[in-house]
């Protein structure tokens, strides 16, 4: 072994590498592994202010790889909050159509998309969610012919983190910011797996290994699945939509690119059958929807609606969100995670669903992904839903598992097998 060798940064000594080195890994995995950037390719990044040195990274890579250009939207917390302190009534059910436009423009014409996480989860939690309401409400319209591209996965895209002052002393609370702060990009970081050797190699090797579990998961042909807990607070069949695809672990996206839509990643997921859920459940974790915190959730599902919501604080966030429409309280989405994930060893709550949705299993309300049935994506709404797929313009996930839940696979005989013991893959 060559001394050069031996001076190459290792996983023990990952902690003493410079905050820069460490975003430049990061960074490296975001293009390579999440994007799959191609040569002569365009890429869109959206990003909070605090993110410009992770921009510079990222931007860096792309262009190493030949990013055709590199065009960056940055977002301010505080002009954000200005709206709802100074803006006009009207100003909450405007949104900019000409600019969602002109990014659906960009994705059809081959650009690839990149979003970087970071705004203060708790950013909108004191202003009237009526209004947060609204202002969705017309973002999701005007930003759906893109959000369309994305969910059906015409195109590469994914979503890293950032670590910023707000968001990281709600993490940390308590902390000053001068310790919240690389407290929250050293979770991010190992939340990431790129504190390993070889960060681009081991997530090839974490894809190949969530890809098994997506095969055998795919070979059952389970008819649903059925969460329950020991103190009975969850006990929740789940039916799966029919020729309902599993994924997990990356997936080619309609322009042939390989890509890992989101950094971390750590589920295996499918769309269930948007009138074939019923029973109770009980979230496991609190529930941080645009800026406010849900806690305590407990909901009942018959024939696939929510027909009683509770939550200790946020619940008229929570029943103002499954009124947006029609799919709104049915389910879209139905993921399995490891209790051991490093994210739910983190022991860390993020108030991010990026990182809490790979910490356990969860469900998700609102719209589901046609990649996720069989030739679903060349399918129209109406064959779509009738397979059982859920339509909304929300997509909210919220989590349900733990040490405390197991899971069956059930059978289209209705026979079933255990999945998960305890939060364990059986
Ligand atoms: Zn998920
Ligand atoms: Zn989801």
């Amino acid at each position: 072994m060559s001394s050069t060798l031996l001076n190459l940064p290792t996983s023990t000594d990952f902690s003493s590498l410079s905050l820069e080195q460490k975003l430049d890994r990061l960074a490296e995995v975001a293009v390579k592994i999440g994007l799959g950037l191609q040569p002569g390719q365009e890429m869109l990044l959206t990003a909070p202010v605090d993110a410009m040195p992770l921009v510079r990274r990222i931007t860096e890579h792309a262009y190493k790889v030949g990013a055709l250009l590199v065009t960056t939207f940055y977002a301010d917390d505080p002009a954000v909050l200005a709206r709802y302190q100074y803006g006009p009534d009207a100003a909450f059910d405007y949104a900019p159509v000409w600019l969602h436009d002109a990014i659906a423009t960009a994705f059809r014409g081959g650009a690839a998309r990149m979003a970087i996480a970071g705004a203060n989860p708790a950013l909108l939690a004191k202003q009237d969610p009526a209004k947060v309401s609204r202002a969705n409400v017309a973002m999701s319209k005007a930003s759906k012919p893109a959000m369309e591209l994305i969910t059906r996965h015409e195109i590469n895209w994914t979503i890293v983190a950032c670590a910023t002052p707000e968001w990281a002393k709600l993490v940390f609370p308590g902390e000053p910011e001068s310790v919240a702060v690389p407290n929250l990009w050293e979770a991010i970081f190992r939340a990431s797996r790129i504190d390993g050797d070889d960060p681009v190699a081991q997530w090839r090797a974490h894809g190949v290994e969530l890809k098994q579990r997506v095969e055998m998961l795919n070979a059952k042909r389970y008819s649903a699945l059925r969460f329950h807990s020991a103190d009975g607070a969850t006990d929740l069949t789940v039916g799966l939509a029919d020729d309902h695809l599993w994924a997990g672990g990356g997936t080619t996206a309609g322009n042939g690119v390989y890509c890992q839509p989101n950094i971390p990643t750590e589920e295996c997921f499918t769309t269930p059958h948007k009138d074939r859920v019923d029973g109770k459940v009980r979230a496991s974790k609190p529930l941080s929807h645009q800026g406010t915190l849900i806690e305590n959730i407990q909901v009942r599902f018959e024939a696939g609606k929510i027909v009683e919501v509770h939550a200790t604080a946020g619940q008229d966030v929570l029943e103002r969100l499954i009124r947006t429409d029609e799919g709104a309280r049915s389910l879209g989405e139905v993921a399995l995670v490891p209790h051991s994930s490093p994210i739910s060893q983190s022991g860390l709550l993020f108030w991010n669903t990026l990182f809490d949705e790979n910490a356990a299993s969860h469900i998700a309300l609102g719209q589901s992904y046609s990649t996720c049935l069989k030739g679903g994506t060349k399918m129209n709404d109406e064959e779509l839903a009738k397979l059982g797929a859920n339509s909304s313009l929300i997509h909210v996930d919220w989590m349900i598992g733990s040490g405390q839940v197991d899971v069956e696979g059930v059978r289209a005989d209705g026979t079933s097998e255990p999945l998960m013991r305890a939060g364990e893959w059986v």
